[in-house]
This record gives C-alpha cells, sequence and structure tokens, in this order.
C-alpha cells in the first residue's frame, strides 16, 4: 500500500506541473493523453483493487474523497448505511446553465474465486488486459468521472455549469435503497442536474477499430406480475375441473405466448435505421422491414426467434419467470401462482397493460396481482438535447468512421430514478470486441478490460464534459 502512494503522489506531481504547462500556453482542451496514462491506469486499478461488494462501498468513497480533497476539490458524504456511503463533490460553474451530473455506482457483484484465473481485486494486467471485478461495471466510468474532475480542477476550464460527481452505492443491489434512491429522496438539491451522464451505453471493437459506438438514452420499467389462480382443493385421485394448476398452466401459456403490440420510439426506431444502414444485407433487410408497418410482422417473427433481445426492444414483454404451487402429490392445491417478469415501455400505462393482461387471461379463475415496482416509469431522454449532440459529435471525433446508435436497454439502472425526476440521462461504456462481451460480460464468472479501450474512454468523458459545460 505504502509503496503504491508514494507511486501515486509522483504521478500526480508530475502531471499536475505538466498540465500546468500545456494550459499555460494552448485552449484549455489541449490535454498530453500520453502523459496522463500512468495516473488514468494507477487510479482505476485502485479501484478495482478494492472489493466494494454490496456493503462495502464506502472503501471506495473513503479512496476517491482522499484523491479529490488532496486537489483541493471538497468532497460531502451522505449515508444511510455507514458502509455504504455515497459521495458528492461539485465544481462551480458561472451558473448560465443549469448543471451537468457525472456519476457511477462504486458497488460490484460479487464473485466465485475458484472461476477467476487471476485474484478477482488484484486488478492483474495480463494479455493487454486489466482483470478484476468491476473492470468493466462500472469501475472504467467511476475512474473516467474522477480523471475529468481533477483535470477540470487543475486546468482551470471556465465552466457555464457546475459539473457535480457522484459516486454512489448499492446499484446492484439495493434493497435498502442506501444509493440513488436515497440520494434522489433525501438529497435531491446537491444532484440535481439537467443532464446525467453514467454506465448504460458502450462500444464494439472489430479488428481493433471502434465501429459502433452506443449512448443509452432510454430503458424499459420493470412492472411485474402475479398470475394468482384459485379452485377447490381436493384429493389426487378425483380429477377436477376447478383444479387451480390447469387454470394456471393455460393462463401461463396464454400470456407467455401473447404478441404484445409492438411500438417503436425516437430512440428504437432511429437505432433500427442506423442498424440498417450498416448490417449486411440479410440483416439490414429486416431492420428496414420493422420500420414500415406491412412488412413488421413478418420482420418481428425472424427476431423474435433469432434475436430476443432486439424482439423485447419492440414492445413491453411478459415472460413467465417462477411457478408455485402444491404440497403433495396426492393433494389438489386451491391457489396456484406464476410470476411474470413484465418489461414496459418507458411510455407504457402500466395500469391499462394489467387490464389487457386480465383479457388475455380470460379466466374467472386467475387474477392479475400487480407487484409493488422497483423503479420508478422513467420517459426516454432526448436526442435532440445539446448534451446528447455533443457526445454524438465527441464519438464522431473519438473513433472515426463509427456509426453512434442511441439505444435502449431492456433492462433498468439507475437513470430511471434521475429521468424520473426531469434529467435527460445518456449511458456511456468503454469498447469491447464482441467476443469479449460475450466471454467476459458486466456480472460474468470473469471482468476484464482492455487497457488500450481505457485511456480513449477517459478522454471521451472528458471531452463531452469540456463541451457541455465548458464556458463558449
Ligand atoms: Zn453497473
Amino acid at each position: 500500500m505504502a509503496a503504491r502512494s508514494r507511486l501515486a503522489v509522483g504521478c500526480l506531481w508530475f502531471v499536475v506541473v505538466h498540465a500546468a504547462v500545456v494550459y499555460a500556453q494552448a485552449p484549455a482542451k489541449a490535454v498530453d493523453w500520453n502523459t496522463l496514462r500512468p495516473e488514468i491506469l494507477q487510479h482505476y486499478r485502485s479501484l478495482v483493487q478494492l472489493d466494494t461488494t454490496a456493503g462495502h462501498e464506502t472503501r471506495a468513497v473513503e479512496y476517491l474523497k482522499k484523491v479529490l480533497e488532496g486537489e483541493g476539490i471538497p468532497a460531502q458524504t451522505f449515508a444511510l448505511d455507514a458502509s455504504r456511503a455515497n459521495l458528492v463533490a461539485r465544481l462551480k460553474g458561472n451558473g448560465s446553465k443549469r448543471p451537468l451530473l457525472i456519476l457511477a455506482h462504486t458497488d460490484v457483484v460479487g464473485v466465485q474465486r475458484e472461476k477467476w484465473p487471476v485474484d478477482p481485486f488484484g486488478a492483474v494486467m495480463k494479455d493487454g488486459y486489466i482483470w478484476g471485478r468491476g473492470s468493466k461495471d462500472d469501475k472504467p466510468v467511476l475512474a473516467a468521472n474522477l480523471m475529468t474532475m481533477l483535470m477540470l480542477k487543475r486546468s482551470g476550464v471556465p465552466l457555464d455549469r457546475d459539473v457535480i460527481f457522484l459516486a454512489e452505492s448499492g446499484e446492484e443491489a439495493d434493497l435498502a435503497g442506501v444509493g440513488i434512491n436515497y440520494m434522489v429522496r433525501e438529497h435531491f438539491a446537491d444532484i440535481d442536474a439537467e443532464f446525467a451522464m453514467t454506465e448504460g451505453g458502450g462500444a464494439r471493437l472489430d479488428d481493433g477499430r471502434v465501429t459502433r459506438v452506443n449512448i443509452g438514452t432510454a430503458e424499459k420499467v420493470p412492472a411485474r406480475a402475479r398470475l394468482v389462480a384459485t379452485g377447490m382443493a381436493g384429493h389426487g385421485s378425483v380429477p377436477r375441473l376447478d383444479n387451480a394448476l390447469i387454470h394456471l398452466g393455460a393462463a401461463v401459456q396464454k400470456v407467455g405466448l401473447w404478441e404484445t403490440p409492438m411500438r417503436l420510439n425516437e430512440t428504437t426506431r432511429t437505432y433500427f435505421e442506423r442498424l440498417a444502414a450498416i448490417s449486411p444485407p440479410e440483416r439490414a433487410s429486416i431492420y428496414k422491414a420493422l420500420l414500415d408497418p406491412k412488412t413488421a410482422p413478418d420482420a418481428q417473427k425472424f427476431l423474435r426467434e433469432h434475436s430476443p433481445g432486439e424482439y423485447s426492444m419492440l414492445r413491453t414483454s411478459v415472460v413467465p419467470t417462477m411457478l408455485k404451487a402444491g404440497v403433495g402429490a396426492n393433494v389438489i392445491p386451491s391457489e396456484a401462482e406464476a410470476t411474470l417478469d413484465i418489461r414496459a415501455l418507458p411510455d407504457e400505462n402500466v395500469q391499462a397493460f394489467y387490464a389487457e393482461l386480465a383479457k388475455v387471461v380470460n379466466d374467472r379463475a386467475v387474477r392479475v396481482e400487480p407487484i409493488p415496482q422497483t423503479r420508478p416509469a422513467s420517459p426516454a431522454s432526448k436526442l435532440g438535447t445539446d448534451m446528447y449532440q455533443v457526445m454524438e459529435r465527441a464519438a464522431k471525433m473519438m473513433y472515426p468512421g463509427a456509426t453512434v446508435i442511441p439505444s435502449m436497454s431492456t433492462g433498468a439502472s439507475d437513470m430511471a430514478q434521475l429521468r424520473a425526476k426531469g434529467i435527460q440521462s445518456y449511458g456511456i461504456g468503454p469498447a469491447s470486441t464482441e467476443s469479449d462481451e460475450i466471454n467476459y460480460p458486466a456480472h460474468g464468472d470473469v471482468e476484464r478490460l482492455a487497457e488500450s479501450s481505457l485511456y480513449p474512454f477517459v478522454q471521451y468523458v472528458w471531452t463531452v464534459v469540456t463541451e457541455v459545460a465548458g464556458h463558449k
């Protein structure tokens, strides 16, 4: 530890001196990225080396606080649970525009150590990669946001808007509501902003070149429900037509195969249009067909079979995930239930959807019971904002030739709470290859990030922040 912190101080000193020279002679944004690499790597690796599984997030907050305050950036902590603190730091602008919030979660999912070829909290560097839990989710964003704050402070770039840094706990598991829920409910004034940027996007590397950049602009809303079937209990030797299991079985089949209405929004329409422009001819024709109501049904059929993730982007989805019934092989139970994981389109009227669902079931022995929602309804963020435009321009500049695509996640993130409060929120992420996305995904047995993806990602965050918040 001691050796590492001495090294850190050395790097910081060097960069401060160097940056001062650069900024004295050149426009504020002329940054010598090669010089910054060791420092970026050091912060990123230090953060990956902290085991910040749920309940230990304060470890990251302590690290960040020390680094930020060491450079004269005041940092405040907010904790509902002392071991799961959140941290907020703010660089003031001239107030002519509303703030920009850059956030990242500090927690990581758990590890099964026997699955790892290296120490999951070692941030081991091997084969051009940095290996470790959180190396993708979400410590690249955390490190990039931290570096951006340090560089803004050192350079003294004049800002039109405040830049707020938030490191939040409990994104992966927040049953106690210690992270974004707590911050939005109790300390919203400290993070309120016009725009936010965090995980939820990414970029695709093909043959060493970034070909596609995804900006997350929307996500589906979890709106789960239970189907509860009731009937007469009885002896297993006597068949009954009102057997709850028979009714539940039929209802599960109906809703599981129900093709809910397809509906595109600004994000998904643009997503499929842009994908059509860069896909091989056969795939491109499927995406184009989606955009025409006459040909859409066949295209949907294809995606349902061959690309369920994209099929889900077209509609509110209903997926049966759990069954519960019965106490013995010779007992007909009086009740049986199924859980449905429903993911609603951002603008879905959920109450009306439950009523539709009941109509599809069409059985008085089966009722639909909504399960209380864990995330608020969150309207999609717009593509026409200054922030989105800057993100698109910066992506094209950083990765020449890449196609920029807005995307809607079928999952849910902490942007939901921010969007629900009216903050236009956008998702980003470092570049990886398709094979890495499959074999080393976020939450996978093993996580890793190519070192060569880290530095451009930090540069991307810096570019967007200075363009959106810098004085014009
Ligand atoms: Zn994450």
